[in-house]
């Protein structure tokens, strides 16, 4: 008897258990739906989402601020000094460039997406975009290279770079070889002078 008793209940917390399950599904059908169909749909991002960077070199002054705030070194940037007869044009907001950027590379990969480069860029060229969706199997893939000289480009600028810093310490050479002027003693007042 209580093997038959125990049977029925089993059965009757069965459908009380689906009725409630079903219930709940019911009364879904009639909310709003919380999900996209991603990635057919996407949600809009926060107004101050971080996302992947982007560096316009264009405007690019070379100060190496944007790598010295980067906790995790994912930046590398390399300069070369421009020589007085260069000109390497303005930035968009006007500061004079005087340095070459053959190198600048953000391993993605390595970024935190802190956002702490983006601040002390005093020309504002790099800053983060609305791409979120960057994956890639090659890791190599994710180093983002910005530079835009060319081998030939950077070896003369290297080359001008190295001769300017020669002259300027054979100028110094020079001068610290030259013979110094003699040093005028001050003429002291006549002994019988009243003070
Ligand atoms: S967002 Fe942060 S981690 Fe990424 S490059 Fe900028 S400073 Fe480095
Ligand atoms: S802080 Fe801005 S201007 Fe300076 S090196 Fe970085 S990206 Fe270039």
């Amino acid at each position: 008897m209580n093997q038959v008793a125990e049977y029925f209940g089993n059965i009757t917390q069965s459908l009380k258990t689906i009725a409630i399950g079903m219930g709940v599904t019911f009364r879904h059908l009639f909310t709003p739906a919380v999900t996209v169909q991603y990635p057919t749909v996407k949600m809009k991002l926060p107004e101050r989402a971080r996302n992947r960077l982007y560096v316009n070199i264009d405007d690019c002054i070379g100060c190496d601020q944007c790598s010295k705030a980067c906790p995790v070194d994912c930046i590398e940037i390399e300069i070369i000094k421009s020589t007085p007869e260069d000109d390497l044009g303005i930035t968009s907001s006007g500061s004079k460039k005087k340095l070459h950027v053959p190198v600048f590379n953000i391993d993605i990969a390595k970024c935190c997406y802190c956002g702490l480069c983006v601040y002390p860029c005093p020309t504002e060229c790099i800053y983060m975009t609305p791409v979120y969706e960057f994956s890639e199997f090659d890791r190599q893939n994710l180093i983002y290279n910005y530079a835009r000289m060319s081998p030939s480009e950077i070896e003369t600028a290297q080359l001008k770079a190295k001769k300017m810093d020669e002259e300027l310490a054979a100028k110094k050479a020079a001068a610290a070889l030259a013979p110094k002027p003699p040093v005028t003693q001050p003429i002291p007042p006549p002994a019988n002078t009243a003070i």
